[in-house]
C-alpha cells in the first residue's frame, strides 16, 4: 500500500490530503505563528527537529488515511500519466458513453482519461469524471460510441494526393446527372484549358441508371477543359481536347494493351478500354497541378479522412507512383501539419531494373525511419513487374522461371536487410507462385518477425492462406469486390464467389488480417462502406455474392482496421486499440456501431476525431474543437 500511495496518489486533486489542506489552512497558520514565537524562546536548531518529527508524523498518518481509500478504487485504469498534473488533473476526459477499446478481450467502458497525447485512464464514468481537475476539458459522449481511430492498411493516398486539389469525386454520387453536374461546377470554377480530372473511385452501379456517362455527355460537362474520367482500371473516357493534349490517336498511343472505341466512321470516341498498366500510365502522364496545389490537396484528404474517423493509413505505392510524389506529404510532416500516422511503402517503378532501383532508393532509408508521424515500413506493392498479375481476381496466373527468380532474389535482399514487404496478388494463382518464393527465402531468412503480407487475393482458397500461415505472412485484405465483385461472379461462378474473400477462414486460421480499400482508383476510399461489405457481403449494387459463413463479427470487422492496422505497421504498443498508455488517436462516432442496422454503417461518420490527443476534426456537438 505505502509504494502505492507514493508512487499513484500523493497529491492527486481528489486526493483527501490536498483536501484536508484546503479545508483547515487557518490552522495551518495558527500552528505557523505558534513556532515563531517558540522560535524565539528556544532557539532554531531545537526547532527545526521539532517541525521535521511533527511533519514526519502527520504525512505518515494522512497518507495511511487517504492511500487506503484510493487503492480499492480504480488500481487497473489509472497510470502515473494521470496524477501527472495534481492540481489540472488529465487534460481531456470523454464520459457518458459506448467506449470499445479492441484490447485483447474486445472489452467496453464508459470514459477515457487523456493526458498529454496519450490515454491515461479508461473505466466508467463515475471513476473518470473523478479524475478531473481544474482544467481538464470534460467532454459529453451522451451515450456516443467511441472507437480507436481506423488505419486503413492498403490505400494509395500519396498519388491521390498530388491531383485531389484539383480532382472530382465521383465517390459519394448516387445519380449520373449529379455526377455530370460536379463537371460542370468545376469548369465553371477553373481557369479555361485547365484539366478535369475524375481519377476512379466510383461504380456505375452507384447511379439510379447504372451505366457509365457518355464521350458526348462528358465533353459537353467539361465546356473548355481537357477531361480525364477513369472508371476502375477498365476504362477512361476522355474529350477531344484531352486526346490532342496526350497525343492519343491510335491503340499504339496507350501501351500495352489499350484499345481506343471507335465510330461508326472509324473515328476514336474518346473512350479509351485498358488494364492496369494501361491506366497507370495514362494516370500519371496527367499533368500535375503545382506543388501547393499538391501539398493542399495532400491534406484536404486526410481531412476528408479524418472526417470519416480515420487517424492512420499505409499507403502502397503504386504505379506510377514517383520518389517525387512523395515530397508534398514529406513538406507537410516537415511543417509539423500532419492529420493523420502514415506508413509508406516505395516501390520500383523500372522494370527490369527493380532491385537495383530499390537498393538506390534506400541506401539512407532503413526500415522504420521516420517518427510517430510519418515512417517508411518496406516496400511494395509491386516488387517485381514481371510478377504482377494485373487487377482481375480469379485469372490464372503463370510467370516465367526468370520472373520468380528475379522475385526470390529481391525478397532474399528484402530479408536479409529486415525490411517490410507487401506485395500484389490479384489472383490466387499469383499467390501460390509468390509463396513457392516465400518458401525458398523463409528456408535461408526466416521471415515471421518481418510482417511481410499478400495484398487482395480476392478469391484466396484455404491451401494458400494456410501456407501464409505457415510462415507467418498476413492477408492484406481490401473491399475490392465491393465494387469488382460482378466480374467475379462472372468468372468463377456463385458458389465459388460465396468464400471470396474468406474472411472468416483466415481469421480461424489465425492469420493477421489487415483491412483496407486499396482507393481511389478501384473503390471508395470510405472506411465504412468497406466495414458495411465486410458485414453483409454485398456488391455496391447490393447484390449479396459472399455467404454467412464468412461474414465477420461486428468487433472482428473493426479490429481489422484499428489492431491490425497498427499492428501491420509494428505501432500495436503505440495504438490501434483504448489502452492506458497508447496513442490518445481516436473517433466518436455518429451512430451506434454496435446496435445500428447493418445498411447503415456505410453512413457513419465521425463528430470528433482526436489524434495524439489533438482535434483534427470535430462536428456536429463538437464543432467548437474544431481545428
Ligand atoms: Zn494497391
Amino acid at each position: 500500500m505505502l509504494t502505492y500511495c507514493f508512487k499513484n496518489c500523493i497529491f492527486q486533486p481528489s486526493c483527501i490530503l490536498v483536501n484536508v489542506f484546503k479545508t483547515h489552512e487557518y490552522l495551518f497558520y495558527t500552528f505557523l505563528s505558534d513556532s515563531v514565537t517558540a522560535i524565539w524562546d528556544f532557539g532554531m536548531k531545537r526547532f527545526l527537529r521539532r517541525i521535521a518529527a511533527i511533519t514526519a508524523v502527520i504525512t505518515t498518518a494522512l497518507t495511511f488515511a487517504a492511500c487506503s481509500e484510493q487503492e480499492s478504487a480504480n488500481t487497473s485504469t489509472l497510470t502515473p500519466a494521470a496524477v501527472s498534473n495534481p492540481v489540472t488533473g488529465p487534460d481531456m476526459v470523454l464520459v457518458g458513453g459506448t467506449i470499445l477499446t479492441v484490447d485483447a478481450t474486445d472489452s467496453t467502458a464508459e470514459a477515457i482519461a487523456i493526458t498529454g497525447n496519450r490515454i491515461s485512464a479508461v473505466g466508467s464514468t463515475d471513476q473518470i469524471r473523478a479524475l478531473s481537475g481544474d482544467n481538464t476539458r470534460v467532454i459529453e459522449l451522451e451515450g456516443r460510441t467511441v472507437v480507436p481511430g481506423l488505419t486503413d492498411s492498403h490505400i494509395h493516398i500519396i498519388r491521390a494526393g498530388l491531383t485531389w486539389g484539383r480532382e472530382i469525386s465521383w465517390a459519394n454520387e448516387s445519380t449520373l446527372e449529379g455526377a455530370l453536374e460536379l463537371v460542370r461546377t468545376a469548369a465553371s470554377n477553373t481557369p479555361d484549358g485547365e484539366w478535369l480530372i475524375v481519377a476512379g473511385g466510383w461504380h456505375k452501379l452507384q447511379f439510379d441508371d447504372q451505366r457509365l456517362p457518355s464521350a458526348a455527355e462528358v465533353t459537353e460537362a467539361a465546356g473548355n477543359h481537357p477531361i480525364y474520367v477513369q472508371y476502375l482500371y477498365d476504362t477512361a473516357i476522355l474529350n477531344a481536347a484531352a486526346m490532342t493534349a496526350m497525343n492519343i490517336a491510335n491503340d499504339a498511343d496507350v501501351p500495352p494493351v489499350g484499345v481506343l472505341r471507335r465510330d461508326a466512321d472509324g473515328n476514336p470516341t474518346g473512350e479509351i478500354d485498358g488494364n492496369i498498366l494501361v491506366f497507370h500510365a495514362l494516370l500519371s502522364a496527367l499533368p500535375k497541378p503545382d506543388f501547393a496545389t499538391q501539398v493542399d490537396g495532400t491534406k484536404e484528404l486526410m481531412a476528408e479522412l479524418n472526417r470519416l474517423g480515420m487517424t492512420s493509413f499505409s499507403d502502397g505505392g503504386g504505379g506510377g507512383q514517383m520518389p517525387e510524389h512523395y515530397k508534398p506529404l514529406l513538406r507537410i510532416w516537415q511543417d509539423g501539419e500532419m492529420t493523420m500516422r502514415v506508413a509508406y511503402h516505395l516501390m520500383s517503378q523500372k522494370r527490369g531494373q527493380e532491385l537495383d532501383d530499390l537498393k538506390n532508393l534506400t541506401q539512407l532509408v532503413p526500415q522504420g525511419f521516420g517518427d510517430d508521424w510519418l515512417r517508411f515500413n518496406g516496400f511494395g506493392e509491386v516488387i517485381i513487374w514481371e510478377m504482377h498479375d494485373g487487377s482481375r481476381a480469379g485469372m490464372q496466373f503463370n510467370p516465367s522461371s526468370e520472373a520468380k527468380a528475379a522475385l526470390r532474389t529481391a525478397f532474399g535482399w528484402i530479408a536479409e536487410n529486415g525490411y517490410g514487404m507487401e506485395i500484389h496478388a490479384a489472383s490466387d494463382s499469383s499467390a501460390q507462385q509468390i509463396l513457392d518464393v516465400l518458401d525458398e527465402v523463409n528456408a535461408e531468412t526466416p521471415i515471421a518477425d518481418l510482417r511481410w503480407s499478400i495484398l487482395h487475393i480476392d478469391a484466396a482458397s484455404v491451401s494458400t492462406l494456410e501456407r501464409m500461415k505457415a510462415l507467418g505472412v498476413s492477408f492484406g485484405l481490401q473491399s475490392r469486390l465491393y465494387t469488382g465483385g460482378e466480374a467475379l461472379v462472372e468468372l468463377l461462378g456463385e458458389d465459388r464467389a460465396r468464400s471470396a474473400p474468406p474472411i472468416k477462414t483466415a481469421l480461424d486460421l489465425g492469420l493477421l488480417v489487415g483491412g483496407g480499400t486499396d482507393a481511389l482508383a478501384v473503390g471508395p476510399y470510405n472506411p465504412w462502406i468497406a466495414i458495411r461489405w465486410l458485414l453483409d457481403g454485398k456488391l455496391i449494387s447490393r447484390e449479396i455474392t459472399r455467404g454467412p459463413e464468412e461474414i465477420p463479427s461486428r468487433t472482428q470487422a473493426l479490429r481489422l482496421y484499428t489492431y491490425n492496422g497498427a499492428w501491420l505497421q509494428f505501432a500495436e504498443d503505440d495504438r490501434g486499440s483504448i489502452e492506458v498508455g497508447k496513442m490518445a488517436d481516436i473517433a466518436v462516432l455518429s451512430e451506434d456501431y454496435m446496435a445500428m442496422p447493418v445498411d447503415d454503417i456505410a453512413g457513419l461518420t465521425s463528430l470528433l476525431t482526436l489524434v495524439d490527443g489533438r482535434a483534427v476534426h470535430a462536428d456536429g456537438p463538437y464543432e467548437d474543437l474544431a481545428p
